[in-house]
């Protein structure tokens, strides 16, 4: 069974065991697919155009993922539709000595997409009740409090005029494993090989907890949690796309007013 569309209503629970990786919904193969995502795009296009013209919202996209769950591939395929102009990727690694000296969500906040910006964080504010929680990188009692600082954060955000949506890419251990394989041995993909995600694979089921929690407790109207089969990179590109147009539909972009008058200016040759 998976659960569609993909999300659940704040405050219920999320189980990762209801949603299926490998989900593909009415589309059975990439090709039929392509339409449907293309139009997507092109609606994204014209979304963010508007977004920008407008300058009065943001929306900042959230992508959360295991290793090789497809964060760049959704970057590259989906965003990639946006104007460069408009956006604003920012990829959050372990936090430098500076940032470890700040709370967590210094960093971020610095990150957050300014009126008429799309941002996208390619892993987040998240890893800090993830790897942190996986890993004992700080203690239960200061990650267990960051769900609600997490929350009044976003909240802040969606005050200020961001709308916030978050993905988190579901993809199978068994996926994985095929994907780190194509990484170790095509020279292509060779550079993305990171022998420390084998030892994040073995906490597999650590990082579904910790997903199952984040996504519980920080799904909310302002800022809600889409769980993506991912399995298939076609149905992320599909059901992302989707996602995104749905998001901005309602988001009430507009063209701005033109300036008075605008008709009496002339124009000389
Ligand atoms: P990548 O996305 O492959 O470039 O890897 C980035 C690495 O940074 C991942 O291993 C993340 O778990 C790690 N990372 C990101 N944010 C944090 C954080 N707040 N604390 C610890 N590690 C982090
Ligand atoms: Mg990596």
């Amino acid at each position: 069974m998976t659960v569609q569309p993909f999300t659940l209503p704040p405050g219920e629970t999320f189980r990762l065991k209801d949603f299926d990786p490998d989900f593909t919904g009415a589309y059975k193969k990439k090709k039929d697919a392509k339409t449907q995502t293309a139009e997507n795009l092109a609606r994204l296009r014209e979304l963010q155009e508007m977004l920008y013209a407008q300058d009065k919202h943001a929306l900042l996209i959230v992508l959360q993922a295991m290793d090789a769950g497809g964060k760049d591939g959704a970057i590259k395929h989906v965003m990639g539709a946006y104007n460069p102009q408009g956006v604003q990727v920012t990829s959050f690694k372990a936090p430098t000595e500076e940032e470890l000296a700040h709370d967590f969500l210094w960093r971020v906040h610095k990150a957050a997409p300014r009126r008429g910006m799309v941002g996208i964080f390619n892993r987040s504010h998240y890893e800090d009740v993830l790897v942190v929680r996986v890993h004992n990188l700080a203690p239960e009692a200061v990650w267990r409090q960051r769900y609600d600082h997490i929350n009044a954060f976003e909240r802040l955000l969606a005050d200020a005029g961001v709308t916030v949506v978050k993905f988190f890419l579901y993809i199978s251990k068994e996926e994985q494993a095929e994907r780190l394989r194509e990484r170790q041995r095509t020279p292509e993909k060779q550079w993305k090989f990171a022998p420390g995600d084998l030892d994040e694979r073995k906490r597999w089921g650590d990082y579904m907890a910790a997903f199952e929690e984040a996504l519980t407790r920080c799904n909310t109207k302002s800022a809600p949690w889409y769980v993506i089969p991912a399995n298939h990179k076609w149905h992320r590109n599909l059901a992302v796309s989707q996602v995104l147009v749905n998001t901005m539909e309602a988001m009430d972009l507009r063209y701005p007013d033109p300036i008075p008058d605008i008709e009496s200016y002339e124009i000389p040759d």
